[in-house]
């Protein structure tokens, strides 16, 4: 007891946290239903480091975004080479796409991925300095099919983890044709009204003003209100191609609303932007966000090759997710088994191990409970059943089972039981 009085604690570092039961086992389910909705749009996981060469991002996210220039985790290994723990996904699936000459592969590419990301952002809630992903990609095709087949599997999963009133928010960031007389004449504009906007959006000016419309201060706010806006700029191409992604998306019965002024915060975006965002969410609404990005493994020295994408952000999905898909994940039933007396132990060892082999969850008494503490556990473990190992039922071959909901108790066979299980 002194030592542990006397003895400082560690705890996690600041803007981490631990996941703990309960709450890892619905993250589990939420992940898996994920993975299964992804895998039945074709999409197969690709699992990337989390340490990556700094330059990856640099030249990737690009040097004038807040990510790399104030919210990177980056050190020094042992050799001195300057490395960075991810901020994001969707670069090393570029880098991993190059390095393995992945253009060989059958196109499109499908691909998806989940972990965690780090940033040096101020913690607060929903916002951490490490956070958890989950996101694909598609990669090798132009076809608007694709930006749509993106959003309809963004909808599906949100859907089925029962949803119902998120935002769709879309809109169209140009491309190399369109958006160079766009940025220009906004420039001007901005230039004329430098005297209102914040020291980091004159400073966004010269290297990518169409960030300003991400600004949260209120003067920079109050002044993108009156600027040209990119969807009334958008050349032959790019038009005909959000056209079709909206047409897709009605025609799917998807609703997503246009947001003029969204624009996503990395350098490498073109055309199609969107994000989800939930009312219930507070300052930090976004809960994931994407777009289409096809200049990006040519900037890494790949082949010219169109993709698109989107990251989810699961701690923030977790903390609006409904309560049915809560429930049903922590929903497993559960066999308690509970040798009556010392000498019933290992005969409980095995049941229990029978049991699971039915694929149901078993959990033993190892530490010799009396009955009324273990029927205490049970209840605050919520526990379905509890199979009772007893004088009578070692000697008989049978079972007592008690259904912890009804309070209903019987005794069986214990093959009967066992079978009743499957
Ligand atoms: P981004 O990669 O910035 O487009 O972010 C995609 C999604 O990740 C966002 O919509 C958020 O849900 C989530 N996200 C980004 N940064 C954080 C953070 N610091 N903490 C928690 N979630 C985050």
């Amino acid at each position: 007891m002194s030592a542990s009085k006397k003895t400082p604690r560690v705890n996690a570092v600041k803007g981490t946290r631990d996941i703990l039961p309960p709450d890892s086992v619905v993250w589990q389910a939420m992940e898996q239903k994920a993975m299964r909705v992804f895998s039945r749009f074709g999409y197969r996981e690709i699992r990337t480091p989390v340490m990556e060469p700094t330059e990856l991002f640099v030249r990737s996210i690009g040097e004038s975004t807040d990510i790399v220039n104030k919210e990177m985790y980056e050190f020094k290994d042992k050799k001195g080479r300057s490395l960075c723990l991810r901020p994001e996904g969707t670069a090393s699936v570029a880098r991993a796409y190059v390095e393995h000459n992945l253009r060989l592969q059958p196109h499109p590419l499908r691909l998806y991925y989940l972990g965690p990301m780090f940033r040096y952002e101020r913690p607060q809630k929903g916002r951490y300095r490490q956070f958890y992903q989950i996101g694909a990609e598609i990669l090798g095709t132009e076809s608007p099919s694709a930006d749509l087949e993106m959003l309809v599997m963004v909808h599906r999963f949100l859907k089925e983890l029962g949803f119902r009133e998120l935002s769709i928010l879309l809109n169209s960031v140009g491309c190399d044709q369109c958006r160079p007389e766009y940025r220009a004449e906004l420039t001007e504009k901005l230039r004329a009204k430098k005297d209102q906007l914040c020291q980091d959006c004159i400073q966004r000016l010269d290297q990518n003003p169409l960030r300003v419309f991400d600004c949260k201060v209120p003067s920079c706010r109050e002044t993108v209100t009156s600027l040209p806006l990119i969807g009334d700029h958008l050349c032959e191409g790019c038009r005909e191609h959000h056209d079709r992604v909206v047409e897709g998306l009605q025609r799917a019965g998807i609703s997503a609303g246009r947001d003029d002024g969204l624009v996503r915060g990395l350098d490498y975006y073109t055309r199609t932007v969107f994000e989800v965002v939930s009312a219930d969410l507070g300052a930090q609404n976004a809960i994931l966000g994407g777009g289409r990005y096809d200049r990006l493994i040519q900037d890494l020295g790949g082949p010219e090759t169109p993709a698109i994408g989107f990251a989810i952000g699961e701690d923030r999905l977790m903390e609006i997710l409904p309560d049915s898909f809560r429930e049903a994940s922590l929903r497993e039933p559960v066999c308690y088994v509970l040798p009556l007396a010392p000498e019933y132990l290992p005969e409980a060892e095995t049941l229990a191990l029978q049991i699971r082999e039915q694929d149901v969850v078993a959990v033993l008494e190892v530490d010799g409970r009396p009955v009324r503490a273990a029927m205490k556990y049970a209840d605050r473990m919520t526990f379905d059943r509890v199979v009772f190992l007893g004088e009578d039922e070692v000697a008989g071959g049978t079972v007592t089972v008690k259904e912890m909901r009804t309070g209903e108790q019987s005794a069986m066979e214990r093959d009967v039981f066992l079978n009743s299980l499957t």
